[in-house]
């Protein structure tokens, strides 16, 4: 990983906050469980689990196994639940390390049931009821059969019982009061026969924001705890940003008039024009539709995008930034001076959401864990951090033209 040619500042006491934000809400006796598939939304899965279960996270989601194996491997301990589902070349291995598996379907509880025989294993599953994400899940009126068949298995347990919120956005009010009956009734019956056990699960982060969701005994949140507050929340101002993406100028010129920049050559120099390279592209979670829409921050100041974003390049006009040079820092999420880019703001400027662009972020840009003393919220203060961890950044890569 080039931490030298861009990275990503994960501010662990943010986490921490942000999850103390969280817990007040829920109280005592709800579990967090702390979603971190994708590498934890492009944030670095197994540190943050780490300071996650400092922080108090009794348990994680993740999307596939790689993934929990990845947080086994790397030192985590707590119950992990693939989320969604999983194929038949995972259940060995979830298996072998109990990781706990979404169930949806009769054949996929038979398939369960026996393999962990034949390891000799139980498979702990959660009932994954569909209330109206219609993706994976048992339709509610066939919840109460499937409920039946887990317990009568020799070699499954019921670890839990789970709805899926189609509406992460949390502004239909009406759509999850309708998921909650849905669920509600699907649980009142497997109580009326003794069915329920494990933990009952039903909000993420829109669902907790916006107050609309019940507790139950866990909250499944990911975007809110990597400061993210959900469109329509009802109250969460205070989560912070817990990544902020920066690189480094990398080569600086001056465009006479009319030069074009960029493929297609969608920007045109209209006087001359001080352009900077940054060697980050959409591999690096810099989308291509901020070309010739976007931002960064240079200085404390904003400079425009301009041409197309590439998949390793981006270029921007610094011509009214006074005193830009080569190796400066460039902030394209994150706080420099007054200015402040939020990943919400990058993925309205490329007309997506936050998840996608915190995804989008390759496993080139260096994940560097800091506390909120080095995090700063200054460029310059994180030039000084990188040059005290050594990291070469005197010599100019390419000379100033
Ligand atoms: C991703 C996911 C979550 C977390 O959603 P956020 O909006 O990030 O809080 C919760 N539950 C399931 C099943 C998920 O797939």
């Amino acid at each position: 990983m080039d931490a030298y040619r861009a990275w990503a500042d994960i501010n662990v006491d943010a986490l921490t906050q942000n999850l103390k934000v969280i817990r007040n809400a829920i109280g005592d006796k709800v579990h967090v469980m702390l979603v971190v598939k994708a590498d934890a939304y492009g944030h670095g899965a197994v540190a943050v689990a780490h300071h996650a279960t400092r922080a108090g996270v009794t348990a994680f989601g993740v999307g596939t196994s790689t993934e929990a194996l990845e947080l086994r491997h790397g030192g985590i301990c707590a119950p992990i639940l693939v989320l969604g589902t999983i194929v038949d070349e995972e259940v060995v291995a979830c298996l072998h390390h109990d990781i706990h598996i979404g169930l949806h379907s009769m054949n996929r509880c038979r398939t369960l049931q026996a393999a962990a025989r034949r390891q000799g294993r139980i498979a702990r599953v959660h009932l994954n009821v569909d209330t109206g994400m219609g993706r994976l899940g048992v339709l509610p009126e066939r919840a109460t059969e499937l409920l039946r068949e887990i317990h009568a298995a020799s070699h499954l347990e019921l670890a839990g019982i789970m709805t899926h919120i189609s509406s992460p956005k949390g502004d239909s009010v009406a759509g999850i009061a309708s998921q909650t009956s849905k669920f509600e009734e699907v649980l009142a019956n497997a109580r009326a026969e003794d069915l329920v056990s494990g933990w009952v699960h039903m909000s993420n982060s829109a669902g907790l924001f916006s107050g609309t969701s019940p507790l139950y005994d866990a909250v499944r949140v990911g975007i809110s705890a990597y400061g993210v507050v959900p469109r329509d929340a009802t109250w969460g101002s205070d989560l912070t940003p817990v990544m902020a993406l920066r690189t480094r100028i990398i080569f600086l010129k001056d465009l006479p008039s009319g030069s074009t920049v960029g493929y297609d050559g969608t920007w045109t120099a209209d006087g001359k024009r001080r352009i900077a390279t940054l060697p980050v592209g959409y591999n690096d979670g810099v989308p291509w539709r901020l070309s010739n829409r976007g931002e960064v921050l240079v200085h404390g100041q904003r400079a425009p995008i301009v041409g197309r974003v590439s998949m390793d390049y981006t270029t921007i006009d610094v011509t009214d930034i006074k005193g830009v040079g080569v190796d400066d820092v460039a902030t394209i999420i994150g706080n420099d001076g007054d200015e402040t880019i939020l990943l919400r703001d990058v993925a309205s400027h490329a007309e997506t959401i936050p998840y996608e662009i915190a995804c989008s972020i390759g496993k080139r840009v260096a994940r560097v864990f800091r506390d909120s003393d080095s995090f700063g919220g200054s460029a310059s203060n994180q030039k000084r951090v990188f040059a005290e961890e050594g990291t070469p950044e005197s010599a100019p890569l390419l000379a100033t033209e």
